[in-house]
């Protein structure tokens, strides 16, 4: 199985976006508010929106992706508490319903209603939902809300306990992904993600909180940021600081993604951080979209580089595609052991396309089956008749 860890909903349907102009422009102008927080957005157009993301699944071989809000449009240095809480109830149940639509495809990840300066503690009420209502398997935390001016504590303070003590309770890692930058000294993809996975990681070396957590993880998005390739300057410091070695200090809670975009930087990482600690992902849609000239293949179709490198055996690509992301995501293991074994409907969006005069409820069935004993039932929400375990139905 490939699980791509790190997708976000780049697609989303125009309806949110009229929705989140018309939030702000309500901060200057209530009367501009948003009337309503029913955006209006049938199932129908939500499994549309992300026919890209499904297309790309199918034709690099990702079996699965670890799905989020887009992560620049948490944007929670923008508006007030209230907003950034508002905003983000609304963009975790689009991607909830999308995981329900669609769950052979997709498993969910939320954004916290992070702002600057507020309290960590005010972000529980909706990890909480997130998890045990909406069955996401982990969260996107930002360690600077304030959009590029690094005005929180860093993420080794107690500032930030509240969160990881519920993270731990929860078992559910957390990505360390910034979101827009609001100083133009910094570009958002190309500048403040990469800085924010560096700060991050020496945040981590200098401090001391994974002796107050062990259970706490930690996925360092986009490679890390600039980190494998100064490995050894971060080895380095750490000596100079009488911290211990960086297997022992930090490895056992903190993994890196593959989200490089060449082979270069992907051979560099699987040199330089163990194979244990790297997780299979791509961020598509949207991070670099280009196709590159020299290898004639798009930058994020991050599985070539993977299957490109020779010193990783079969074993470790096992790890790097879907044991690590198994091990990083105890929910997410526990979702598909569950799932393995229960005979599904096939009859998704994917095969059923090109026959546009099936009826939408048969399109979007993936979910299991009504019974526990699938023989002789039917499939609860298509009423399409179950056959034996392992067989796909036609
Ligand atoms: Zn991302």
């Amino acid at each position: 199985m490939i699980i791509d860890i790190h997708g976000h909903y780049t697609t989303e349907p125009q309806a949110l976006h009229a929705f989140r102009d018309k939030q702000l422009a309500g901060l200057a102008d209530a009367a501009r508010k948003p009337t309503s927080t029913d955006l209006g957005i049938s199932d129908e157009v939500l499994a549309k929106s992300v026919e890209p993301q499904l297309r790309l699944q199918k034709e690099r071989g990702a079996d699965l992706t670890i799905f989020s809000p887009r992560a620049a449009g948490m944007a929670h240095h923008i508006g007030t508490e209230a907003v950034s809480m508002q905003w983000t109830t609304i963009c975790n149940d689009l991607i909830h319903r999308i995981c329900k639509l669609l769950p052979d495809n997709f498993v969910g990840v939320g954004q916290l209603p992070q702002h600057p300066g507020a309290a960590p503690k005010n972000c529980i009420a909706e990890l909480e939902r997130m998890v045990r209502e909406l069955g996401f398997v982990g969260v996107n935390l930002n360690p600077d809300p304030s959009g590029g001016y690094w005005t929180d504590p860093p993420l080794t303070d107690r500032h930030w306990y509240p969160i990881y003590e519920k993270l731990c309770e929860l078992e559910v890692p957390a990505m360390i992904h910034v979101s827009s930058s609001c100083n133009p000294n910094f570009h958002g993809t190309g500048a403040h993600y990469i800085n924010a996975d560096t700060t991050a990681f020496m945040q981590l070396i200098q401090g001391d909180l994974f002796k107050d957590f062990p259970r706490l993880k930690f996925v360092i998005p986009h490679g890390g940021g600039a980190v494998p390739f100064h490995w050894g300057r971060y080895r380095g410091l750490a000596q100079e600081m009488k911290r211990p070695p960086l297997p022992e200090h930090l490895l056992k809670n903190v993994f890196f993604d593959t989200c490089v975009y060449h082979l270069p930087g992907i051979e560099l990482m699987a040199r330089v951080i163990p194979v244990d600690n790297i997780l299979f992902a791509s961020e598509m849609l949207g991070a670099v979209k280009g196709v590159d000239p020299e290898t004639g293949h798009n930058y994020d179709d991050t599985k070539r580089y993977i299957d490109q490198v020779k010193h990783l055996n079969d074993d470790s690509r096992r790890k790097i595609f879907e044991g690590n992301a198994r091990r990083v995501y105890p929910r997410l293991d526990a979702l598909l052991r569950k799932r393995k074994g229960k005979p599904r409907c096939r009859s998704g969006p994917t095969r059923a396309s090109s026959r546009s005069s099936r009826k939408w409820s048969r399109r979007t069935c993936r979910t299991a089956w009504s019974g526990s004993t699938p023989a002789g039932r039917s499939c609860a929400r298509c009423t399409r008749k179950a056959s034996s375990p392992g067989r796909r139905s036609r």
